[in-house]
């Protein structure tokens, strides 16, 4: 092995891509695979696109970066496209999720701090994922995630998951100022919250005048088949969190916030040098016009269905299936045992998947996946599960 001048942060697979087509990539020996996880819900709408790779070169030709000190306008129109398909108000730029949670948890102190309240506290969530930067991972439910950070920043109750009662029990505590949780929990297992859980909390906030904080940065853009995995129930939050498949794979995210959220930040409160330059709103603003035109949010419905029905009918016969998790084209399928080299078996059948939880398989295919390419998922890993040893 040749020595690696990269820091030791991933245990990376023995696979290098050099080229990426729609739902295909290919490694440096030429052998094609399918790509069911877009680079974790990040290439949404195929690799090369052309038309998201005419946007980048016509912009860079024009004009990259200038600096938030100055107007930019692709960034105002972002913001207005985001707001409108999301039912907030405003946007803050930013480059990844991990930097709009922090957004959100600056706005959520602030919005206490401006109360008088010096010590808010914020309720998050067990199992959850937020990020690794040090706010985001101290949100972040778990012990892996936190082991060898301490202290983690100080303010956060930690509640299940899915559980009402968990929060009801904290009301009483007057220096809450928030709620920060996924709608659906992706890293966590592809863990999808009873349907009237949000409207619950939604209540709760409503008459705790809390912050109800979505992080929708994995499941936002069409991936649960609507725009944002919160519009499954009727709420609005007052922060919502995107990253990923806003920019296809060029870095960005976004804080979103409505009303009492929205006029929380202030010049010299908050800023970022690259959030929202040039390059990364043209493309923010093509991914949403081709998320639009070719009705995507619909394809992962049908598509989310026709797989979800496959992989029912096709899996839950082996005994080593404990659960099928699915909405839209984002799926988990819980094993009773650790499962983690299954990610090099689908690569040896030329399938990109991931597991998480060590025991759950994770998919988040792009969006423009057909009934073929899914027969061709369900066939492998109908295959590489057959291969697991269980009594
Ligand atoms: N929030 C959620 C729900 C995520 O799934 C992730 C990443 O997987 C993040 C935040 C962090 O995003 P990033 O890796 O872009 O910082």
């Amino acid at each position: 092995m040749m020595k690696s001048f990269l820091m030791n942060t991933y245990n990376r697979k023995k696979v290098s891509f050099t080229k990426g087509e729609g739902a295909y990539l290919w490694d440096d020996k030429n052998n094609k695979y399918l790509d069911a996880l877009c680079g974790l819900a990040v290439t949404s709408l195929g690799h090369s696109h052309p038309e998201i790779s005419k946007v980048i070169y016509d912009q860079s030709k024009t004009l990259i970066h200038t600096s938030n000190a100055f107007i930019i306008k692709q960034q105002e129109k972002l913001a207005e496209r985001l707001c409108k398909l999301s039912g907030l108000e405003n946007a803050f730029f930013c480059n990844s999720g991990a930097e709009a949670v922090e957004a959100a948890i600056k706005i959520a102190r602030k919005y206490g701090n401006d109360s008088e309240i010096d010590n808010p506290k914020i309720i998050v969530m067990e199992n959850s994922f937020h990020g690794r930067t040090l706010a985001a991972l101290s949100a972040t439910g778990g012990e892996k995630a936190h082991n060898g950070f301490y202290p983690l920043i100080d303010g956060l109750l930690r509640v299940p998951y899915n559980n009402i009662e968990a929060i009801e029990n904290l009301a009483k505590n007057n220096n809450i100022v928030g709620i920060l949780l996924e709608p659906i929990q992706g890293e966590g297992g592809i863990k999808i919250p009873n349907p009237e859980y949000l409207s619950k909390l939604r209540s709760i906030c409503d008459a705790n005048s809390w912050l109800l904080m979505i992080d929708e940065v994995q499941s936002g853009f069409c991936r649960t088949g609507k725009w944002f995995a919160y519009q499954h129930s009727t709420i609005l939050p007052d922060v919502v969190t995107v990253a990923k498949a806003l920019g296809n794979g060029v870095p960005i995210g976004a804080c979103l916030t409505n009303k009492k959220a929205s006029k929380i930040l202030t010049p010299g409160s908050h800023g970022s040098t690259f959030g929202g330059n040039f390059l990364s709103t043209a493309v923010g603003l093509k991914v949403l016009d081709i998320m639009k035109e070719k009705n995507l949010c619909r394809n992962a419905r049908l598509m989310g269905t026709y797989l979800e029905q496959e992989l029912k009918n096709k899996l839950m016969g082996f005994s080593v299936v404990k659960e099928i998790r699915c909405k839209g084209l984002m799926i988990g399928i819980e094993l009773k045992v650790k499962c983690l080299d299954l990610v090099k078996e689908a690569l040896n059948n030329k399938l990109v998947i991931n597991v998480t939880k060590e025991n759950t398989i994770r998919m988040l295919p792009p969006l423009i996946i057909n009934k073929s390419e899914i027969d061709v998922i369900v066939k492998i890993l109908y295959k590489i599960i057959s291969g697991i040893r269980y009594e």
